[in-house]
């Protein structure tokens, strides 16, 4: 049975990409699928181990769950570090995982700049963290951003040494699946998770450098718009965009070499539920001082009611706390299974 996970990292301001890469899929596959979303506070503290506020920060991404339509007792909402099976299956994972795949991960390379032996060990092992979240609810399908698709291949790494170290183990306590990857068959007792991505806008970049993709913890303010931006700072920063001078082309070919352009029009595509091509028959030939005022609208149109909401629900922390706690309690009894299992298959007494 299909079982979607994923999560959010309280690091700062939610922001478009956040929304188009991840939130808006959490909502959209809760008709279909069990889902558990989680607010990933133990990740937050591998690049800043210091936060103003982390509680407050936590609050916040649960409150944008809610707001953006997620239903906490239809599916399942918590913080990671209140289900500690989390990091208990990471340790296991850290032990599985190599320091070469480790070593290759370009999220850790951007993260961790130039000065790499100063960066944070949980920097590091931030994808075997990401893995035990998933596999310890033996999740198939996790909806991200594009830029989380290295960490899912490594998740996929991750589940396939362990299926295969473990094999006679797995067999013995009956509770694996007989799959195959590739054409090799292999008794699993972890599923090998499916990423889904789709969609005009999978990697939403930073309005101000057409290489670098949004992130909550971009220093500059300008690059992002934020679900707390009112109207006017939407339109402000959509219209301080970096573009080319040219004239938006009629067809997706056109966007070819011109990735500020190309954003543009994916992010209006994406949250028009469009397509770049339809999107650029209405547009292709006009300025970007005609289309960003149309995009400005736009966004504001789909982010400001979630985060009116978003705002109730902060003014009620109470709230929010017994819906994580709720959440929690049921993802730790599913947890709690899995790592019977697991003690079990690796051997721990
Ligand atoms: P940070 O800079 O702290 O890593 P972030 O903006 O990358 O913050 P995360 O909490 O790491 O946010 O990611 C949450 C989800 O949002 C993930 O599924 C991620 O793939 C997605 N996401 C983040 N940035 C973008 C983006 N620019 N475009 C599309 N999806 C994104
Ligand atoms: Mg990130």
């Amino acid at each position: 049975k299909p079982q979607i996970f994923s999560g959010v990292q309280p690091t700062g301001n939610l922001h478009l990409g956040n929304y188009l890469g991840a939130l808006r899929k959490f909502v959209a596959l809760q008709d279909q699928m069990d889902c558990i979303y989680c607010v990933v506070d133990m990740h937050s503290i591998t690049a800043q181990l210091v936060h103003d506020d982390l509680k407050g920060q936590t609050r916040a991404i649960t409150a944008a769950y809610l707001a953006a339509g997620i239903d906490p007792e239809k599916h399942i909402v918590f913080n990671q570090s209140a289900v500690p099976q989390h990091a208990e299956l990471a340790w296991i994972f850290n032990c599985v995982a190599r320091i070469g795949w480790m070593n290759r991960m370009t999220q850790f390379k951007d993260k961790a700049g130039k000065d790499r032996e100063n960066a944070s060990l949980g920097l590091l092992a931030y994808p075997s963290l990401m893995a035990a979240d998933i596999l310890v609810y033996r999740a198939t399908h996790v909806p991200v951003g594009d830029d989380q698709k290295q960490h899912l291949e490594l998740t996929r790494d991750i589940a396939m040494k362990f299926n295969l170290d473990f094999a006679k183990k797995i067999k013995e306590i009956g509770k694996g699946v007989d799959i195959t990857v590739g054409d090799q068959p292999v008794h699993a007792y972890f599923p090998m998770v499916e990423p889904l991505i789709e969609g005009p806008a999978p990697r939403v970049m930073s309005l101000k450098d057409g290489s670098k993709k949004m992130s909550k913890s971009d220093p500059s303010d300008l690059s992002r718009i934020n679900f707390t931006d009112d109207a006017e700072t939407v339109a402000r920063k959509i219209r301080k965009a970096k573009t080319d001078p040219d004239a938006l082309p009629s067809e997706v070919d056109g966007l070819k070499g011109r990735p500020e352009a190309d954003n543009l029009v994916g992010i209006f595509a994406a949250l028009s539920d469009r397509t770049k091509a339809d999107v650029l028959a209405e547009y292709g030939g006009q300025q970007f001082s005609q289309f960003k005022p149309a995009l400005a609208e736009l966004a504001v149109s789909v982010l400001s009611p979630i985060s009116a909401e978003m705002r109730r629900l902060i003014a009620e922390p109470a709230h929010i706390d017994a819906v994580l706690k709720d959440g929690s309690e049921r993802a730790g009894a599913i947890a709690e299974k899995t790592m019977k299992d697991v003690h079990e298959i690796v051997g721990l007494l």
